[in-house]
């Protein structure tokens, strides 16, 4: 039997993911030429391909992770689609995951409003639909949020993971599926967990 979120495990977290990537990953992700699923396992194996480490590959794998929000037992009925869903991912994670990986879920989103703000050549990467929710999330930091936001400790694979989100919206890109990550997800929950 599936796992349910109220008795996850060290054991049963990767297979409790790898049935959210199941039953739900063939979801839009809202206005991108992808579903959910390609979109993260894009990421993951673009970040295998370029050699990063398995705690970068596992949160790219893992980053949009909360916008299935109501797997985890905190859906509300007054969430709207993208609410937060870099908070629930994280949540979800930290029971299990190192705080690199966590942290790079956590954010993700705001990644993106610090690189806006940073780096002027990375706004010309976003997608149309990622411009549109740069909006709704408050748009460029501003200086003092860039200051605050460049004390993280893993600013380096945040900014990382951010790239790679943003790398993983392409329609004729083909990854292996979840499977293929799976022992790698779990490899860094051991290492973690002990
Ligand atoms: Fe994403």
């Amino acid at each position: 039997m599936t796992p349910d979120f109220q008795s996850l495990t060290q054991a049963n977290i990767v297979e409790f993911i790898g049935d959210v990537f199941t039953r739900r990953g063939d979801e839009e992700y809202l206005g991108e030429p992808v579903t959910m699923a390609e979109h993260m396992l894009q990421g993951a194996a673009i970040a295998e391909a370029q050699g990063e480490s398995e705690e970068i590959i596992v949160a790219a794998l893992l980053h949009d992770i909360g916008h299935f929000t109501s797997e985890f037992g905190t859906f509300s009925m007054d969430d709207t689609e993208d609410r937060h869903h870099e908070d629930a991912g994280a949540e979800l994670l930290e029971q299990f995951f190192p705080s690199v990986v966590t942290d790079c879920v956590r954010y993700h989103v705001a990644a993106k409003r610090y690189l806006c703000a940073a780096r002027p050549e990375y706004f010309g990467l976003l997608s149309e639909a990622s411009v549109h929710s740069l909006n709704l999330q408050g748009g460029p930091m501003n200086d003092e949020e860039r200051t605050a936001f460049a004390k993280n400790p893993n600013l380096e694979d945040i900014i990382k993971v951010r790239y790679l989100d943003e790398a993983g919206k392409d329609p004729d890109m083909v990854t292996p599926g979840y499977e293929h990550f799976a022992p790698m997800v779990q490899r860094v929950v051991d290492r973690h967990c002990g």
